[in-house]
């Protein structure tokens, strides 16, 4: 879950004296690199942030703090007395110290040796930098609803990670199509609010995930569809001056700009945006991301990640296949699940310097079996080295090769091995795919 809180607190002006090539003091990263990095992702969006409240570029008032830290109960630690009523949330931002904390999610230090932030630490910084420049505009968000302040961040964090390469468009990113699915799930049960209760931030029946992913993509409608509208509603929410509530403009501005007859016409066209998506992606557990053109999974510590593609196979035969990167991780295992259903699914482990195993999950009793398993060379399968795999299934037999070697062959009715599949890695472990490839019938 990427999230954050903001602090109930009314903000002040921070002291004036930063500079142009010093915007951000970076606190908790170990090296200059990452610390740069750092810098780079919340200025880019600083600008995207400003850009969107119509604001000049580097017109900041003060410096602010990204302050990092290396574990979730480290930030809960540092943060929980102001943050009671997020206890999920990943980061914050205290608009009075212009601090943004940030979890560095998740973190074994060879992960951030090797491949610097990882996509969801910058999401999540994008994240809190867009609150940090939403500060600078207004100090007191308090009394704007959840679309214009949570919506806004984490539209800003997805176009920011655009502009960085690590993103795409919002059916084929992992993160953003989970979301897409979850709206999508709540406007076919009938729990979707209406418009007018989204604009003002009635979302009781909703959890926390469903909270952000209406949130977000009530935003990105109103700019693909009411792009005027949206600009002059920020804009008088966020030109509101000391004194005069920035809550009350913005409910202004809505009723000026839709009677009760449009805003259900719009309800309408709203519900309409959200079920043409195709998303492509469902995340069940862990952090997914695109990296220019490979997928990165990191697995939290605690459970495997898993991303179920939305494209179920269905006839046989069937073959999945492209290229692999294993990083160093607590266990260095990537995962192809195969046959997701209610009862059990079939997975292919790879484990860098060891095996390939493939197993069966029983949910009814949590039951792992293994139905076949080949201890590697080292070199078939190392850490830090792509390797091309691929999965070939008939009606008789499931095969794995490595770099074109078949490496296990095991006999069974292929059809068990229909339905949809999905990617993972080990707990704890990080990996890429790249050249995704997968065909299916005759
Ligand atoms: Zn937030």
């Amino acid at each position: 879950v990427l999230a954050c809180a903001l602090v109930l607190a009314l903000g002040c002006q921070g002291a004036p004296g930063r500079t142009l090539e010093d915007p951000f003091r970076v606190l908790g990263l170990e090296t200059a690199v990452l610390a740069g990095e750092a810098s780079r992702v919340a200025e880019t969006a600083t600008e995207l942030a400003r850009a969107r409240l119509g604001l000049e570029p580097h017109t900041r008032l003060a410096r602010s703090t990204l302050r990092f830290y290396p574990t979730f109960a480290s930030f809960r630690a540092a943060t929980q007395d102001a943050n009671t009523a997020a206890p999920d949330a990943y980061g914050l931002t205290y608009p009075h110290t212009r601090t943004a904390h940030v979890t560095l999610v998740p973190c074994p230090s060879a992960t951030l040796r090797v491949r610097g932030l990882t996509l969801h630490t910058r999401q999540l910084l994008a994240h809190e930098a867009t609150h940090l420049a939403c500060f600078d505009a207004l100090p007191w968000l308090n009394d704007l609803p959840g679309w214009v302040v949570e919506g806004l961040a984490d539209s800003v964090a997805h176009e920011t990670m655009c502009a960085l390469g690590m993103a795409g468009p919002f059916e084929e990113e992992p993160h953003s199509a989970t979301r897409l699915a979850v709206v999508q799930e709540l406007i076919a049960e009938d729990r979707l609010p209406r418009l007018e209760a989204l604009l003002a931030d009635r979302l009781e029946p909703l959890d926390f995930e469903q909270r952000y992913a209406a949130r977000w993509i009530l935003l990105e409608f109103l700019r693909a569809r009411e792009a005027e509208a949206c600009r002059r509603i920020l804009d008088a929410a966020f030109r509101a001056r000391p004194g005069d509530r920035a809550g009350a403009r913005l409910r202004a501005a809505v009723t000026a700009e839709w009677t009760a007859t449009e805003l259900v016409a719009l309800d309408a066209e709203f519900r309409g945006y959200v079920a043409a998506f195709e998303p492509r992606w469902r995340t069940l557990h862990g952090s997914f991301g695109l990296d220019g053109s490979a997928l990165v999974t990191l697995a939290w510590p605690g459970s495997d990640s898993l991303v179920l593609r939305d494209e179920p196979v269905e006839e046989l035969p069937f073959a999945l296949e492209g290229r692999m990167l294993v990083h160093e991780g607590a266990v260095p295992q990537l995962h192809v699940v195969l046959a997701h259903g209610e009862e059990s699914f079939h997975e292919v482990s790879f484990t860098a310097g060891r095996d390939v195993v493939f197993w069966r999950y029983g949910r009814a009793d949590n039951s792992w079996t293994s139905l076949a398993r080949v201890g590697l060379p080292a070199l078939a399968l190392a850490l830090e080295q792509e390797v091309a795999f691929r999965i070939a299934v008939d009606a008789e037999s499931v095969s794995i090769l490595l770099d074109d070697a078949l490496v296990l062959r095991v006999r069974l009715s292929g059809a068990t091995l229909l339905g949809p599949w999905g990617l993972g890695a080990r707990a704890g472990a990080c990996g890429e795919w790249r050249e995704l490839a997968w065909t299916q019938g005759r």
